[in-house]
């Protein structure tokens, strides 16, 4: 797997609606939440503003 990950932030609705079991994997243990998006992620690489859930 080389190529680049787009972050959650990136996605469109239509990436929702084909790969809903994999966005499931990377929301379900979230740890961070863009401050900018909203969105909410394993990894904070996924997201373009993260932050902290714990803090
Ligand atoms: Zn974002």
């Amino acid at each position: 797997m080389s190529s680049k990950e787009k972050t959650l932030c990136e996605l469109k609705k239509d990436y929702l609606k084909e790969n809903l079991q994999g966005y499931k994997k990377l929301v379900r243990d979230a740890c961070f939440v863009c401050k900018k998006c909203g969105r909410a992620a394993k990894d904070a690489e996924k997201l373009c503003k993260p932050v902290s859930l714990d803090s």
